[in-house]
């Protein structure tokens, strides 16, 4: 679904990512896992073009995304991306904020975009709270409504960047859950996280950026049982 060719990122002089390649297949849960600082942002938000590569290729869906010709709005549509920080809108309702997207962007008619917030809503498991306001959810319900929202565009990849980093930990759980019903349904998946529990469980296969680069990759297993590179260990060394 989505292949990445020699990804390089620069900001200034400063280079971020050093040539990045991977492939993900459709259906796939692909885990980022490594330090602060590696790069793993970047690699994400370059994926769905809000960051500008400074050179290499991603092809999405087998057409090249960072050709000059291509228009990014299309793509940005079917990727959908949930932030550590959620950017609900805070003076629109939930069933507002989940339609918004699809009513402005689509063009889709009110009542289909209704429907399908309400069917997302109780996907997350917050049917209840149609008509609230982002000020009166707990930050692990703000999160699965942001994840609700992203998914009310109907992408065909979902982009997750810590999404339970900035949870008290008594709502990662929640988060999690509702990530782990998506990845079970199918729904293609690239998560960055620091939840080593979930990653080992949901994920299909890890990857593990140290400095701008891909160090390590393969299944949980492989891993998070048995890491071959010396960065990957002194890092679970660390984290688990
Ligand atoms: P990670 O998500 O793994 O913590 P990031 O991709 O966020 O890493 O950042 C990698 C490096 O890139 C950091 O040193 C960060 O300061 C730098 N960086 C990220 N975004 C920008 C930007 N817009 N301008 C300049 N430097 C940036
Ligand atoms: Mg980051």
């Amino acid at each position: 679904m989505i292949t990445v060719k020699d990804l390089h990122k620069s900001f200034g002089k400063l280079e971020i990512l050093k040539g990045v390649n991977i492939e993900i297949a459709k259906g796939e849960v692909l885990v980022v896992i490594g330090p602060s600082g590696s790069g793993k942002s970047t690699f994400l938000r370059c994926l769905n073009l809000l960051e500008k590569p400074t050179s290499g290729e991603i092809t999405f869906e087998g057409e090249s995304i960072t050709d000059k010709r291509h228009d990014i709005n299309l793509t940005r549509e079917k990727m959908g991306m949930v932030f550590q920080q959620f950017n609900l809108f805070p003076h629109k309702t939930v069933l507002q904020n989940i339609m918004l997207a699809p009513v402005k962007v689509k063009k889709m008619p009110q009542a289909e975009a209704e429907k399908i917030a309400l069917d997302l809503l109780r996907t997350v498991g917050l049917s209840d709270k149609r008509d609230a306001y982002p000020s009166q959810l707990s930050g692990g319900q703000k999160q699965r409504i942001a994840i609700a929202r992203a998914l009310a565009m109907q992408p065909h990849v979902m982009l997750f960047d810590e999404p339970t980093s900035a949870l008290d930990p008594e709502m990662v759980g929640e988060v999690l859950e509702v990530m782990k019903k998506l990845a079970e349904g199918g729904m293609t998946m690239v998560i960055v996280t620091h939840e080593m529990g979930f990653a080992r469980e949901v994920g299909d296969r890890i990857i593990f950026m140290d400095g701008g680069h891909i160090m390590e990759e393969g299944t949980p297993s492989q891993v998070f049982g048995n890491p071959q590179n010396i960065r990957t260990q002194d890092f679970l060394g660390k984290v688990l």
